[in-house]
C-alpha cells in the first residue's frame, strides 16, 4: 500500500549543514562517495550481527553486498546495498535529524570563521556523512526497506528545508541512495560521477578495505571494485599510509587524516590484530556526558560493536580504531567482556602502546605531532592520572605543562627535573584559574627569588591529580601555596619572638576569616599571603565543587605575613606601643583582603573592604 507522500521539514540544525553542503567551498568533493559506501558498509555489518542475535528475523543474507550504478543519460548515480535498511521512523529520526552531539557548536564556529581554509577544515572535523550527498546533487532519493519488514519508505529531498516521504510497497531489502547529479561542470573535468572509470577509481582510492563486495556492472560482466581485504589482517609492510588514513575516516567519520596509526598484533593462544589510530582534532564531545569510546570490536572479521568500553580505559576515549580478536564468540556481551580476562589483557596492552607511542612523538625531533596531540588531548589524558595507577608514571611521562621557565614553552616533568637547583627537593606547582592569576601571585615572589621554577597549573584535572599523585623520580610534587615550606630564608627565631603577640592577637582578630595568622618565608615583595594547610582543598576545586552543587563547610586559611615588610612591621611596633586598636585590627582586615585579592579570589563583603580602604585613605591625605 502507497501512502500519499507527506512533505517534513528537516530539523534546524540539518538544515543549516544541508545548506552548508549545497552551497559547499568543500574542495574535495569526492568523499561524498566514501560516505555514501561507508554507510552502506555499516548497515550491511549491522544485518549480519542483528540476522546473529535474532534468530527469528525474517531477513536476506546470503549475499550482502553494495552496488554502484551509473546513469550517464539521466545523470544519475545510485549506491545500494541489502543491509539492514530503515523503518519510516528511523529515516526520520537519522536522516531528517542530526544526532550528533556538539553539532550546535560546530554550526556557531563555523558561522566565526571568515576564511574559507579554515571553514573547510572545520567541515572535515566534523565529518558530515550522508548530507555530503547534496556536494554533487541537486535532488536525492533514497528508498529503504527494513530488513524484516514489509514496508518500504520512498524519501525524497532536494536539501532545501523540506523533504517528502511516503511509505511504498516492494522493495528490496536495505537501502538505494539515488543521486540526481548536478549539471556537469565546464570547468572542472572531475566533476563527472556518471562516468564508471571515475567511480571505480574514487573507490579503489578510498573504500577498498571495506569487507563487503562493491560491486558494478560493466555490460554483461558483474565485478567487484575492492579488494575486500581487512587492512588489519594485511602485513603492515603491504599497507600504505593513504590506505590507513582511508580506513581512518571510515571508523573515525572523521574527514581529515588521523595524526598516528598505531598496529599491534599477537599470536599464540590468545590471538588478535588491532589497528588503532590517534586523531588529529578533538572530538566536539570529549568533555560531554554522552561521549563515547572509539574502539570496534570485531571478532574473525565480523563486526560485533563499535563504541566497545571494555578495550579503552575512559581517559583514551578519543583513540579511534579497530581490535579483531580470534577467540570469542561472537554473540558476546558487553557485560561478558567487562568481566573476560582476555579482554582485560588486550586492553593493558592497548594501553601501554598508545602511551608509549606518544612518548615516541614527544621524543621527535619534530615536535609538532606531539604539541598537536597534547593540545587537543592531554586534558582528557590527565584524568589517566587518576584512574590509572597501574600506567602512572608513564602518564606522567608524556605530560606537558605550561611553567614559570618559559612561558612560551610548555615543559615534560623530565625536563623540569633536570633543570631543579642544588638544593631543590621538590616540583613546586600552583594551581588557578588562568596562567595570568597565577603568575601574579605573591605566592611565587620567594621561589622565583630563589630561581626555582614552578609549574603553573589550570586545568580543572590539575586540581584533582596533584592531590592523588605523590611525585615524580622520588620528586614530590608540593605545592607553593600549601603548607609551610622551608626555604633558607626562613624567618629567624629573634623575629619569631619580635612577632608572637601581634600574630597571636591577629589570629583572634580574624578568626572569621583564617584559622591562623604566621610568619612567611614565600614573600619577597608583598605583604601578606593566604595559604592552605597541606591537606586542604584549594580555593578553585573549592569553587569548583560548589559549581557542582556541593555542599562544603567553609575552608579557613593561613595570612602569612612578610616580616621585612614595611607594612608589616609598622603594625608590629604599633602593636608594640599602643597595643590593640580598631584601627589596627582594620588595617588587619585589609591586608587579610589584599592578599586574597592578590591570588585572584573574591572578597566575601567587597562594599566593607572599599569603606575600610577609603578611611586609611583619607588619613593619609
Ligand atoms: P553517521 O554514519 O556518521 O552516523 P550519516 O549522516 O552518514 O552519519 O548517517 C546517518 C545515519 O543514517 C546512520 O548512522 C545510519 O543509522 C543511517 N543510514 C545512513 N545510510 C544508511 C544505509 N545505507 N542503511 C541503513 N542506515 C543508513
Ligand atoms: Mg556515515
Amino acid at each position: 500500500m502507497t501512502t500519499s507522500a507527506e512533505t517534513l521539514e528537516f530539523q534546524s540544525e540539518a538544515r543549516q549543514l544541508l545548506q552548508l553542503m549545497i552551497h559547499s567551498i568543500y574542495s574535495n568533493k569526492d568523499t561524498f562517495l566514501r560516505e555514501l559506501v561507508s554507510n552502506a558498509s555499516d548497515a550491511l555489518d549491522k544485518l549480519r550481527l542483528e540476522a546473529f542475535r535474532d534468530k527469528e528475523l525474517q531477513a536476506d543474507t546470503d549475499d550482502l553486498h553494495i552496488e554502484i550504478a551509473t546513469d550517464p543519460e539521466n545523470r544519475t548515480l545510485t549506491v545500494r546495498d541489502n543491509g539492514i535498511g530503515m523503518s519510516r521512523d528511523d529515516v526520520v529520526a537519522l536522516i531528517g535529524t542530526i544526532a550528533k552531539s556538539g553539532t550546535a557548536e560546530f554550526l556557531k564556529k563555523l558561522k566565526e570563521t571568515k576564511d574559507s581554509a579554515a571553514s573547510q577544515d572545520l567541515i572535515g572535523q566534523f565529518g558530515i556523512g550522508f548530507y555530503a550527498s547534496f556536494m554533487v546533487a541537486d535532488k536525492v532519493t533514497l528508498l529503504t526497506r527494513r530488513a524484516g519488514s514489509d514496508e518500504g519508505v520512498r524519501w525524497e529531498s532536494e536539501g532545501e528545508g523540506t523533504y517528502t516521504i511516503e511509505t511504498v510497497p516492494d522493495l528490496p531489502q536495505g537501502t538505494s541512495v539515488v543521486l540526481h547529479l548536478k549539471p556537469e561542470d565546464a570547468e572542472d573535468q572531475l566533476f563527472d560521477y556518471t562516468s564508471a572509470t571515475k567511480i571505480k577509481q574514487i573507490v579503489k582510492k578510498y573504500s577498498d578495505f571495506i569487507t563487503w563486495p562493491i560491486r558494478m556492472t560493466e555490460g554483461e560482466e558483474v565485478v567487484t571494485v575492492n579488494s575486500m581485504k581487512a587492512l588489519w589482517a594485511r602485513p603492515s609492510s603491504d599497507v600504505t599510509e593513504d590506505e590507513y588514513n582511508e580506513f581512518y575516516k571510515h571508523v573515525a567519520h572523521d574527514w581529515n587524516d588521523p595524526l598516528e596509526t598505531i598496529r599491534l598484533q599477537a599470536e599464540g593462544t590468545f590471538e588478535y590484530q588491532a589497528l588503532l589510530f590517534l586523531p588529529g582534532h578533538a572530538p566536539l564531545d570529549l568533555f560531554m556526558r554522552e561521549r563515547k569510546r572509539g574502539v570496534q570490536l570485531y571478532v574473525k572479521r565480523v563486526f560485533i560493536m563499535d563504541d566497545c568500553e571494555a578495550l579503552m580505559p575512559e581517559y583514551l576515549r578519543f583513540v579511534k580504531g579497530v581490535v579483531d580478536a580470534q577467540d570469542l564468540s561472537l554473540n558476546v556481551s558487553r557485560e561478558i567482556l567487562q568481566q573476560d580476562r582476555q579482554i582485560q589483557l588486550i586492553r593493558r596492552r592497548l594501553v601501554k602502546k598508545v602511551l608509549s607511542t606518544v612518548k615516541t612523538l614527544m621524543a621527535d625531533e619534530n615536535r609538532y605531532k606531539y604539541d598537536t596531540f597534547w593540545k587537543e588531548f592531554g586534558r582528557a589524558v590527565k584524568e589517566g592520572l587518576l584512574d590509572d595507577h597501574e600506567n602512572r608514571t608513564a602518564i606522567l611521562d608524556i605530560c606537558s605543562f605550561a611553567s614559570t621557565n618559559d612561558p612560551e614553552k610548555l615543559t615534560s616533568l623530565r625536563e623540569y627535573v633536570e633543570r631543579m637547583k642544588d638544593g631543590q627537593e621538590h616540583i613546586y606547582y600552583l594551581t588557578g584559574e588562568s596562567r595570568q592569576s597565577i603568575e601574579n601571585s605573591p605566592h611565587l615572589e620567594a621561589f622565583q627569588a630563589k630561581g626555582y621554577e614552578v609549574l603553573v597549573l589550570t586545568d580543572p584535572i590539575d586540581e584533582m591529580w596533584v592531590d592523588a599523585v605523590s611525585g615524580y623520580e622520588e620528586k614530590q610534587f608540593q605545592s607553593v601555596a600549601k603548607g609551610e615550606v622551608e626555604l633558607d630564608s626562613d624567618t629567624t627565631d629573634e623575629q619569631k619572638e619580635e612577632f608572637s603577640g601581634l600574630l597571636t592577637w591577629l589570629t583572634t582578630t580574624l578568626s572569621d576569616q583564617v584559622k591562623e595568622v604566621r610568619l612567611s618565608s614565600r614573600l619577597t615583595t608583598s605583604p601578606a599571603c593566604i595559604v592552605g594547610d597541606t591537606n586542604d582543598v584549594t580555593p578553585t576545586l573549592e569553587k569548583m565543587y560548589r559549581a557542582m552543587g556541593q555542599e562544603l563547610p567553609q575552608i579557613k586559611r593561613i595570612l602569612e605575613l612578610n616580616p621585612g615588610h614595611p607594612l608589616v612591621s609598622g603594625l608590629r611596633s604599633s602593636f608594640t606601643e599602643k597595643g590593640e586598636s580598631e584601627g589596627l585590627a582594620e588595617t588587619a582586615e585589609l591586608l587579610y583582603g589584599m592578599a586574597l585579592l592578590a591570588e585572584g579570589g573574591e572578597l566575601a563583603d567587597p562594599a566593607r573592604f572599599t569603606k575600610l580602604l577609603a578611611t586609611h585613605l583619607q588619613k593619609t591625605l
